[in-house]
Order: structure tokens, then C-alpha cells, then sequence
């Protein structure tokens, strides 16, 4: 399943200080109306959230980091989750020694400093829903 976009425009957004990185991304798309687009982030965090999908368990295992880190990179995408703006970001984290570590970008994740670049996408949004197969919210494919 392919979803084909246009861009319809392009944030550069400072992400506050002390705030949840996730929350903060979810505000802005529900702020600027954005249903369908991408986000990438760099910057640094004061401490790290980040999950593991069990795969056989199909529930995600959080592994928390009270630390400061080095946002290496963070990409995602937009969609719409039970009628919401909804992002999906997954994270990699760089600690002094250049060692990193990442994972799927949980709540809980405070921001030192931080900037998004947010692309929204003109057109219909993708709608996510629980997927059988994998217990992931995953986009509706119309099959
Ligand atoms: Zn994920």
C-alpha cells in the first residue's frame, strides 16, 4: 500500500525546554492541523523513554535513560489515530563516548533543546487501526 502526497508546508519549530519531546510534536500537528506528514528532530534530551516491541508478547518494552543524550537523529511520520493527529517516531540517542542507543520515541522523554522540521501533506491522512497480525496500529489498508 502506497500513499502519494504533495507537500503542503514546512515547519521549522525550537521545541521547548523541560518539555515531553513526543507531546511537544503532537501539540504542534494538532496546533497546525497536520493529519498527514513527516517530522525529523535533532537536538539533545535530559533523559530518554524509548520502547522495544516484543514481537512474540506484541507489547512494547520501555527502556528509560536518566541521562543526557544527543539527539543523533529522530525521524517519523503523521497519520491519524482514532480521529487524532498522531506521530510515530523512532530515536537515536548518543551518549559522551559517541555509543548509541535508540528505539521507538515513548512519553517520558524530556528535551534539553530541540528542533523539528515538520512537513505536512496535502490529501487524506492515513488512518491507523490495530493489526491483527501484528497488534500494532498499523495503517488501514482498505483490503
Ligand atoms: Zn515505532
Amino acid at each position: 500500500m502506497i500513499f502519494n502526497f504533495a507537500i503542503k508546508n514546512s515547519f521549522l519549530c525550537r521545541l521547548p525546554h523541560s518539555g515531553d519531546l513526543l507531546d511537544e510534536l503532537n501539540k504542534i500537528c494538532l496546533e497546525k492541523g497536520i493529519a498527514a506528514g513527516s517530522i525529523s528532530v535533532i537536538g539533545a534530551v535530559k533523559s530518554a523513554r524509548v520502547g522495544f516491541y516484543n514481537q512474540s508478547e506484541k507489547k512494547y518494552e520501555a527502556i528509560v535513560f536518566d541521562k543526557s543524550l544527543e539527539i543523533a537523529s529522530c525521524t517519523g511520520n503523521i497519520s491519524l489515530k482514532e480521529g487524532k493527529p498522531f506521530a510515530h517516531l523512532h530515536i537515536t540517542l548518543s551518549d559522551r563516548d559517541g555509543s548509541v542507543y535508540g528505539g521507538h520515541l515513548m512519553p517520558g522523554t524530556i528535551i534539553f533543546a530541540a528542533e523539528a522540521h515538520i512537513q505536512s501533506f496535502e490529501g487524506e491522512a492515513p488512518v491507523r487501526e490495530r493489526d491483527e497480525g501484528t497488534g500494532l496500529p498499523l495503517w488501514k489498508t482498505g483490503e
